[in-house]
């Protein structure tokens, strides 16, 4: 699998970055994992929108979601064949659609997670009940030994480490620090992220959804504190092997 950050801005888009927005690609399948502000915008720098096969929200705050309404006002108006599978938490999609003049059932096909893994192409895809301030999924997509998870929006649960144990890339927020006081509950910490990587056993940690006025140098510091092993930040256009 190849993992391509389209955006990866928490709450707000940033001056050079969309916010979470991340491209999965393995086979020639191409699945998206959130779609937040701004972010339909950079995607078409690497997919075309019409051949992604589908979505995944993490929760409905507009940071991660807003922009699937034009992704799928783009669609119809080009005519893309066949209805885009979108999974999100339920309750998701009355917020998504609430403020569009159209549901657009004939573009997007919205479903449950299931309980249980399911597939998606040739992936594999398992979701977990994550704590945030509205209901909110963390997911793992496996290939093959390939396997990545992404947090969402989260505070420490188990959930969360048990979905990515022996995972290979821990794409995971990091939201919440000294800038951001008061979101501790709902968001983990740099180090909160490295904790989780080292006792998952992750591979390689891939900090993301900073606010834009964090200190992206101060976040990669505290995380090398706690987690010795391979260390990104994300960024628009990074690209990583998983
Ligand atoms: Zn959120």
């Amino acid at each position: 699998m190849i993992l391509t950050v389209v955006g990866c801005a928490g709450s707000v888009p940033g001056p050079d970055a969309a916010c979470s927005c991340y491209l999965l690609e393995h086979d020639g399948f191409r699945l998206l994992l959130d779609l937040g502000t701004g972010a339909l915008g950079p995607l078409q720098r690497f997919a075309d929108p019409c051949a992604i096969d589908a979505v995944v929200l993490s929760h409905r705050h507009r940071d991660h979601c807003s922009d699937l309404m034009l992704l799928a006002y783009l669609r119809d108006r080009r005519g893309a064949p066949g209805r885009l599978p979108v999974i999100a938490p339920a309750g998701t999609q009355a917020h998504v659609t609430d403020p569009t003049p159209r549901d657009y059932e004939r573009v997007l096909d919205w479903r449950d997670p299931p309980a249980a893994p399911f597939r998606l192409g040739p992936l594999t895809i398992e979701t977990a009940p994550v704590r945030h301030s509205v209901p909110a999924l963390a997911v793992r997509v496996t290939a093959g030994a390939a396997s990545l998870t992404y947090s969402g929006d989260t505070g420490e649960c188990t959930e969360l480490l048990d979905l990515a144990r022996g995972t290979g890339v821990l794409l995971c927020e990091a939201a919440a620090s000294v800038e951001t006081p008061g979101s501790g509950a709902a968001h983990l910490t740099p180090s909160q992220a490295a904790h989780l990587a080292k006792s998952a056993g992750a591979a390689h940690l891939v900090l993301t959804h900073l606010r834009p006025w964090a200190d992206p140098m101060a976040a990669l510091r505290e995380a090398r504190g706690v987690y010795g092993g391979p260390l990104s930040l994300a960024a628009p256009g990074l690209r990583v092997a998983v």
